[in-house]
């Protein structure tokens, strides 16, 4: 028997003509390193979507799927394009402005992308590429920035305000299958080559629901949201999407991510919530701590991208900072699991080890562990496996081309469709994810798995380090075991012994675990999504370029 429903396709355009009618006073607000930000309203982001849509079909010749990249900072602006490009029917791909230029090229030709529309201050980047991106017919420049690098360029140049002046505020959005490409997503490349996730009007509908959800972000109109998280870091964890939806507004950090501007935008437009990488944290817990600001407004901070250390959630806990900790996957929209302790616990001892782990499934997730041997294993809290998911806004497979089958390798989805996360861990009975490791990052040490995440955190709970990470190296008699690289704060008088006694201290780190070899670096190299990037770190071991101490 068929439902009595309406079949009301789940649009992009659809949230943007809610949030731009009935939250149409709700601000976008883009720092501008100057005395005042830019704002603008959602209902003035809605008629200038609209106006950039008419631009891009009536001047550019953008048709139905066609691409159209950005390659922009967090603002209001790349905010109009997110709605206006998909609520045509064309499809978004945000470019991500830390690769480097090789694979950015790559990225572009693959997408085959026809028009960019980049920031004044990224067109340096932009600029000496163009001649190896053959399918880029059009440049649109918003913002201030030197044009002169453009000049003589091979797409034909356009700035974002004169293109879009005097254009119609409203756009006849078409009523598009809500299974079609909305956005495009390349997947940053940590452990391996970039590969194109390509997400639907549906798949970011319910996952824009789900960020919306008390369990989730829950957040309201009388929240102000400072996504520092870039909008080309899979969607900004969905948050422009997700605040059309209910009004909250938007902070928008543009090119000013250090701590010191991060620290006054918290000071001066006062926002309760935040979301950003674990690295863009410490940076400005060092800040808050060397100079205090009032940061009292922010009092939920999602962190996720990699695990959040403990030190730094009580570190934040301290400074009134709630930290909830989530995990995710440019496959997975992101949002795969949130933390919030379940109510039994709340206000006991237990509650900050359930906000330590990377959370629990929302209904929209469906969750299995995988044994080495391919068994299912338990929700025990104990057995330990790989993690595969599924679910509504889940990738089933990758881009490869229009006209190709997209691409199903055989270690990224399981032969019934499921998509491998790559990452090792454990589910509780009641449905918690701890994450021990990526599968990539685990040492193998005699038969045995360490975790590398571990022995991080019990390091960087050291008063004197700043960062550490720790990756595999080859051993002759175990195969591989821990390398320590540590990075130690300024001043600082530890050495890798008394490191070593505090890794054993209290049962922290058992016996076998702890590192023999150890080192001393000025920082850890981060991947272009602020991840430490232990590729590099295990390429700088190979090549004899670290000073290793063996104890
Ligand atoms: P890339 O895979 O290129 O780094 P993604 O941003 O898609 O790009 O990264 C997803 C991965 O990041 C996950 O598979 C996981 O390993 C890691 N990750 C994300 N959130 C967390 C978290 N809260 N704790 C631990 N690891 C995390």
């Amino acid at each position: 028997m068929l439902s009595t429903m309406q079949d009301v396709p789940l649009l992009i355009s659809r949230i943007l003509t809610h949030g731009s009618r009935v939250h149409g006073e709700s601000q976008v607000t883009t720092w501008t390193g100057e005395a005042e930000p830019h704002r603008r309203s959602f209902a003035e982001v809605g008629d200038r979507a609209a106006q950039l849509a008419h631009a891009l079909r009536d001047d550019l010749g953008v048709r139905d799927d066609d691409r159209v990249a950005t390659l922009m900072w967090n603002n209001a602006e790349h905010t109009e394009a997110y709605f206006a490009i998909p609520s045509m029917g064309a499809v978004l791909h945000t470019l991500n402005l830390r690769l480097p230029a090789e694979q950015l090229v790559w990225i572009v030709n693959h997408a085959a992308d026809g028009v960019v529309i980049v920031n004044g201050s990224l067109i340096p980047m932009i600029a000496p590429l163009l001649g190896k991106l053959p399918t880029v017919r059009h440049i649109v420049v918003s913002g201030p920035g030197d044009r002169a690098p453009l000049e003589g360029a091979t797409a034909a140049v356009h700035e974002y305000e004169d293109l879009i002046a005097g254009k119609p505020t409203t756009y006849d959005w078409p009523e598009l299958d809500e299974r079609r490409a909305a956005a495009m997503c390349y997947t940053s490349g940590t452990t391996g080559d970039p590969k194109g996730v390509v997400y639907s009007h549906r798949s970011i509908y319910l996952h824009s629901m789900q960020v919306n959800m008390a369990q989730s972000m829950g957040l309201t109109d009388q929240d102000t949201s400072l996504v520092v998280v870039p909008q080309f870091h899979v969607n900004a964890w969905g948050l422009p999407h997700a605040t059309f939806m209910t009004g909250v507004n938007l902070l928008m950090p543009d090119r000013f991510l250090q701590p010191a501007p991060l620290a006054e935008m918290i000071e001066k437009e006062r926002p309760s919530h935040a979301a950003a990488v674990p690295t863009i944290w410490q940076g400005l817990l060092g800040e808050l701590t060397a100079r205090p600001r009032d940061v009292s407004s922010l009092t939920q901070v999602t962190i996720g991208g990699s695990a959040c250390p403990p030190s730094l959630m009580a570190a934040f806990d301290k400074l009134g900072m709630r930290v909830c900790h989530a995990w995710g996957m440019t496959e997975t929209s992101p949002l795969g699991t949130v933390s919030r302790p379940p109510a039994h616990v709340v206000g006991t001892e237990q509650e900050f080890a359930y906000r330590l782990t990377q959370g629990r499934f929302p209904a929209g997730v469906e969750a299995r562990l995988t044994g080495p041997g391919g068994e299912r294993l338990p929700w025990d809290g104990e057995s330990a496996g790989e993690l595969e998911v599924r679910g509504p806004w889940i990738a089933g497979a990758y881009y490869n081309g229009p006209d190709a089958e997209p691409l199903r390798p055989a270690d990224k989805f399981s032969e019934d469709g499921w998509l491998k996360t790559g990452d090792v861990g454990i589910i509780s009975a009641d449905g918690f994810l701890t994450l021990t490791d990526r599968a990539k990052d685990v040492i193998k040490s005699g038969g045995e798995w360490i975790s590398s995440v571990e022995l991080e955190n019990a390091l960087m709970s050291h008063p004197d380090v700043a960062e550490a990470a720790v990756v595999a190296v080859p051993d002759d008699k175990w195969g591989e075991r821990p390398l320590a690289t540590v990075v130690l704060r300024e001043g600082s008088a530890a050495t890798f012994e008394t490191l070593r006694t505090f890794l054993a201290e209290e049962g922290k780190i058992a016996k076998w675990q702890l590192p023999e070899r150890w080192t001393v670096i000025e920082s850890v190299p981060k991947t272009s999504v602020g991840k430490f990037d232990k590729k590099v770190l295990r390429r700088r071991y190979a090549d004899g370029q670290l000073d290793v101490t063996n104890l």
